[in-house]
């Protein structure tokens, strides 16, 4: 294996691998002391630009003052676990499903972390008597028919600590699937090793949801670790966050999900950010979220294409909030727009025609039946 820089936690660290500079030193060890900090030896590989904050690798991983800056709207708890934790590390939102957070450490600590409030040093893997309260809760509700592993970062436990949660998971009867939810496989890649994938073997299937936000963050390693995972059979999925400065415009978009479908990884949600204390340089509008997935579906095959989700504050749920294409067009007809923006009736006025009304607000919209731009039509 190949010798990586060590992971940054301090700092002087950050300062002395040229990622902040000497002025923001007092400011980002306030942040520090408030908000964990870690960037992994192939997260910091993967940083094409250490001095410039916007490298969108450098951007999710290396603190800034923005953090302190608290709003009114921002929550400790900003999508509503708090409410739903009937005993600790179980978080029962929805009658068939359940979160499962054996452990509050994560490889790297991301700057827009909607729990980083709880996750990060303090309290690590939960105790032997809280994991099985916890799987016991599991056992005593035959409504769970997922449990969804996360924290903090499931896939940093070792695989000797993980088989006997994977073991007890299996011999529950009424739990048919088991996830994980984990930016393992691309910012801590040789953590995946065939002793983990072998862990994960289970005759319960297991499902693997990988956060990654750019396909900057997805180099030769992360490749080499999502193709042990596929190998081992297990099927990827991803979740990505929209970012303000990280992946904010189609083209971002774009790469990275092509990236993750070239490297069998079906893109599942894209998250709006949540409104995390401290994160609010991140956000866009949901505007700007409507207006980029739109752009994206004109651009990219529906395989590439994940939902655009919003998690309801005060733990209401998670629901879509893309773009709508569909119009009330009177006397029970539609008005369909195409991924050109160009608006149709529906049923089509007159068989055989495209029926199109020509709302299309760019020249060439329409009618071509050769491959199309995305021209940014409205
Ligand atoms: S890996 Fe997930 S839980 Fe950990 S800091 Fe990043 S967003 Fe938060």
């Amino acid at each position: 294996m190949r010798h990586r820089p060590r992971t940054i936690r301090t700092t002087e660290s950050l300062l002395e691998n040229g990622l902040i500079d000497e002025e923001s030193v007092p400011e980002i060890r306030d942040v520090a002391k408030r908000y964990a900090v870690s960037i992994t030896g192939v997260m910091q590989e993967q940083i094409a630009h250490p001095d410039d904050p916007d490298d969108p690798v450098a951007r999710q991983f290396v603190p800034t003052g923005a953090e302190l800056l608290i709003t009114a709207e921002e929550r400790a708890d900003p999508i509503g676990d708090d409410p739903f934790t009937p005993v600790k590390g179980i978080t029962h939102r929805y009658p068939d499903r359940l979160l499962l957070k054996p452990m509050h450490l994560c490889p790297v600590y991301c700057r827009f972390c909607f729990r980083r409030e709880v996750v990060g040093p303090g309290e690590g893997m939960l105790g032997q008597a809280e994991l099985t309260a916890a799987l016991d809760y599991i056992r005593a509700h035959p409504e769970v028919w997922e449990v969804i592993l996360t924290g903090g970062d499931p896939l940093i436990i070792a695989p000797t600590k993980l088989r006997p949660i994977m073991a007890a998971l299996d011999g529950i009867e009424h739990v048919k699937v088991i996830r994980f939810h984990t930016r393992v496989p691309v910012v801590d890649p040789e953590r995946v090793t065939d002793e983990l994938v072998d862990a994960l073997g289970t005759e319960t299937p297991v499902w693997v949801v990988v956060h990654t936000n750019h396909s900057q963050e997805i180099g030769a390693a992360a490749r080499g670790a999502l193709k042990r995972l596929n190998r081992g059979g297990i099927p990827l999925l991803s979740q990505t966050v929209l970012l303000r400065g990280v992946n904010d415009t189609p083209e971002a978009l774009e790469s990275l999900f092509r990236t993750l479908v070239a490297n069998r990884v079906k893109p599942y949600y894209l998250h709006h950010g949540d409104l995390a204390q401290g994160t609010g340089h991140f956000r866009t509008t949901i505007g700007e979220g409507q207006e980029l997935v739109r752009r994206l579906r004109g651009r990219v095959s529906g395989t590439c294409q994940p939902t655009y989700v919003l998690d309801i504050p005060g733990g209401h749920g998670k629901v879509p909030i893309g773009p709508t294409y569909l119009a009330d067009g009177g006397d029970g007809t539609h008005q369909v727009t195409d991924p050109w923006g160009e608006r149709h009736p529906y049923p089509p006025r007159t068989a055989g025609t495209t029926g199109s009304t020509g709302a299309g607000t760019a020249a060439g919209a329409g009618t071509g039946t050769g491959p199309r731009e995305d021209t940014d039509r409205g």
